[in-house]
């Protein structure tokens, strides 16, 4: 497959943009080679700048559920496009969006817009830290929570792929207040709270972990840390901005029937613009400026544009249940392919999936906390990454990603991606 006009695009990239990406996975470090430049995508295929076609598992890390260019989405973009960009005045849109996120997700009464999955995390840490009057935070190693300092400790994909989980730049003041714990490790998250009786103001985490490849709740462990959070009195936060509106209408929180404190949201809720947004009880988020102390604000949030786009994917994602069954099938049916394939290679990798979530982990543990991802044998999937994308099928370039369907895929796009996976998975292992 040609490349050149990409490579020569990197080439360029690196001499004015830090590492040549704004946003360090792009750049393929954990699998090798030379990043795809993107030009337009629609449906089920992204098509680079040399003209390449590639079946697509990234959906922009989530966003894109109903696949890319959908019109109902073009359409309001386009609408909203023709009153202007922004106001940094209160639409009536704004209101919109809020009742339906509010009618959506269990846990949400009132809701703040941000732009960014970052900011909504950050905000919320802070509201749950007026609310409660105390300082400190739990969360999981491994759990990515956007890029702010409080969570870049122990943080996930970006940082876990470089080895470098700790940022320089974050202060031990911040980190001192970020407690850490295994995912799926209860115990651990008690003995901490025990240790620092009435100092934990939230508890975070992603219901189902996204960032460290797709790794599930063991049964028991949110019903187990929800119970923890009321004894104590700390803030449950679901870090939802992967999951939310995309294993149900409502998440996780819906899936799994655990109803949070506090829920941060991104992703699919702009339908591709820069979205973000938090959410809780009422009791909580009216600590939230100017209806209380805890100061936050924004520009650009619930930008007229990026509202239209967020409207619609959601409305869309309300009236069609189907989607969501869709997803589904199309998941059980990747995970089933795949698993078939590792039995008639003599394979005993394990396959995390949940609903249009999965990531393929090249180890023969079972993946369930950040050290058991860690066991992957992370230069044969840069070689697998490679096959694949040969192949014509652009997955996520690191082992620690969880793969993202839409519903833009048919069963035809399945079993090709099948197929090509075990072309790739004994292409490799031949080498
Ligand atoms: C992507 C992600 C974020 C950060 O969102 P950005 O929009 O990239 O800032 C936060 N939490 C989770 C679980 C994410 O997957």
């Amino acid at each position: 497959m040609n490349r050149t006009a990409s490579q020569a695009l990197f080439e360029r990239a690196q001499h004015f943009i830090p590492g040549g990406v704004n946003s360090p996975v792009r750049a393929f470090r954990a699998v090798g080679g030379s990043p795809v430049f993107i030009k337009s995508a629609k449906g089920a295929y992204v098509y680079d700048e040399d003209g390449n076609e590639y079946i697509e598992l990234i959906n922009s890390w989530g966003p894109m559920i109903l696949g890319h260019g959908h019109e109902l989405i073009h359409e309001a973009v386009a609408e909203a496009a023709q009153h202007s960009f922004s106001f940094g005045a209160p639409t009536r849109r704004e209101v919109e969006v809020a009742e339906l996120i509010v009618s959506m997700v269990p846990s949400v009464e009132k809701v703040r817009m941000v732009n960014s999955g970052t900011e909504a995390t950050m905000s919320a840490i802070r509201v749950a830290r007026g609310f409660t009057g105390r300082d400190k935070i739990i969360k999981f190693e491994g759990c990515y929570h956007g890029h702010g300092d409080s969570f870049l400790i122990a943080a996930g994909s970006g940082a876990a792929t470089f080895g470098q989980p700790d940022s320089p730049g974050v202060t031990r003041g911040v980190a001192n207040d970020t407690l850490t714990a295994p995912y799926n490790d209860l115990e651990a998250v008690r003995q901490l709270v025990d240790a620092n009786k009435n100092h934990i103001a939230a508890l975070i985490l992603e219901p189902v972990v996204g960032n460290m490849g797709c790794v599930l709740p063991e049964p028991g462990f949110l019903q187990g840390l929800r119970k923890l959070c009321d004894e104590e009195g700390i803030v449950l936060i679901f870090d939802e901005v992967m999951t939310g509106f995309r294993l149900a209408r409502g998440g996780a929180q819906e899936r799994f029937g655990i109803t949070p404190d506090m829920t941060t949201m991104g992703k699919i809720i702009g339908g591709g613009m820069p979205v973000g947004a938090y959410g809780g009880k009422a009791e909580i988020m009216n600590w939230v400026s100017p209806a209380g102390p805890v100061y936050q604000a924004g520009t650009l949030s619930g930008n007229p544009i990026a509202m239209a786009a967020g409207q619609a994917m959601l409305q869309y994602l309300n009236a069609h249940p189907e989607v969501y069954s869709q997803l589904e099938t199309a998941g059980s049916k990747l995970a089933a392919g795949f698993n078939k394939s590792l039995q008639k290679l003599g394979l005993d990798y394990t396959v995390n999936q949940i609903g249009s979530m999965y990531t393929l982990f090249f180890t023969n543990q079972t993946v369930k906390d950040f050290p058991s991802a860690k066991t992957s044998d992370l230069v044969l999937f840069g070689k697998y990454f490679h096959a694949m994308l040969n192949r014509g099928i652009y997955l996520g370039p690191s082992q620690f990603e969880s793969m993202f369907l839409s519903t833009a895929l048919t069963d035809k796009h399945l079993d090709l991606i099948i197929a090509a996976n075990e072309d790739a998975l004994s292409e490799v292992l031949s080498l």
